[in-house]
């Protein structure tokens, strides 16, 4: 969903916060493990062209949820804006922030012959973060990456 209104400042402060924790970050590193090792069995091809990160001319969105926003920007420097089409983190058709990157970007990919499998593992991955945040009682919002990495950009 994209949020129709500027997202509130307490939230962005929660989320903040609640990636700092240990529990999250061994929850985060372990679905990264799965979605590293369930990639490289099928080995989808990518050129690495960074065409998929100019969102708008490559007709895909990122979404993710604010928490695990928030453990990105945590662990980044945060953009300067974007262009409205790009990720603020492609620099030169690469991704200047390829270790800390989104588990989005980590199970895209434009191969056809992906579309089944990644689809199937996104939802393993949301449903995961999703119980992370009932069971934890964090605010739960699933949101357009630009719009959460703009968010936090205009707080430094
Ligand atoms: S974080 Fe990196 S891989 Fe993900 S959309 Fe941005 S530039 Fe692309």
């Amino acid at each position: 969903m994209r949020p129709r209104e500027p997202i509130d400042h307490e939230l962005l402060d929660t989320w903040m916060k609640a990636s700092a924790e240990q529990e999250f970050e061994h929850l985060m590193g372990s679905l990264e493990v799965m979605v590293a090792e369930q990639t490289l069995a099928r080995r989808p091809r990518c050129i690495g062209s960074g065409r998929c990160c100019s969102f708008q001319s490559f007709g895909h969105r990122l979404y993710l949820t604010g928490l695990e926003a928030a453990r990105v920007m945590r662990r980044t420097t945060p953009p300067h804006g974007h262009d409205g089409d790009s990720c603020p983190f492609l620099e030169d058709c690469s991704c200047s922030i390829h270790l800390a990157r989104p588990l989005g970007c980590r199970m895209f990919f434009c191969d056809p012959g992906a579309t089944d499998w990644q689809q199937q593992l996104h939802e393993t991955v949301l449903g995961s973060i999703k119980r992370y945040h009932e069971d934890m009682g964090v605010p739960y919002l699933y949101a357009d990456w630009l719009v959460l990495a703009e968010a936090y950009s205009g707080r430094t």
